[in-house]
């Protein structure tokens, strides 16, 4: 396993559409494998495959978000199925690090998929795990959590980020 380099919100491949996987084989394992890795060692609780420069329907979420438990997977194809209530919270990304923003989401969601071994998958979240299956969903689709806000909001955490990013580099 190894560790793969987030890409940032400028790059490109975050503002793309994935495209659906046809094939589960042994690279999309290995990948799912590195992606898990790659997510906590961030740390973060949900990591999309565009964030990582592969253009393809896949994301891996820790199911034991907002618990004491670690739990992973990988999720073929996901789909959310079904949309209940609203709430707001704090969302982060881990391509747009160390920015958070209060941000609108359904509170309760059905996700449908398939796992590593082509078995349909089931999940009904809330709150926190709800969060994180509407935000990687979202990486998919080419939309960021600032996408969500007001304009004048988002465009001051787009300064934020760009003021970090020139401080960081030399
Ligand atoms: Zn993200």
């Amino acid at each position: 396993m190894s560790i793969l380099t987030i890409r940032n919100c400028l790059d490109p491949i975050l503002r793309q559409k994935c495209g659906p996987i046809e094939n589960i084989d042994g690279n999309l394992v290995a990948l799912s494998q590195d992606m898990i890795e790659t997510m906590f060692d961030a740390p973060g609780a949900g990591l999309a495959a565009n964030q990582v420069g592969i253009a393809q329907r896949i994301i891996v979420v820790d199911l034991g978000i907002g618990t004491d438990k670690i739990n992973p997977v990988a999720i073929v194809n996901p789909e959310i199925a079904a949309f209940e209530e609203e709430m707001t919270g704090e969302e982060g990304c881990l391509s747009i690090p160390d920015l958070f923003a209060e941000v609108k989401r359904a509170k309760r969601v059905e996700l449908k998929g398939y796992d590593l071994d082509g078995n349909a998958v089931r999940y009904e979240a809330e709150d926190h795990l709800a969060r994180a299956f509407q935000h990687e969903l979202d990486h998919l689709n080419g939309i960021l959590f600032w996408d969500k806000l007001g304009k004048i909001k988002r465009d001051l955490l787009k300064r934020k980020f760009k003021k970090k990013l020139k401080e960081k580099s030399p």
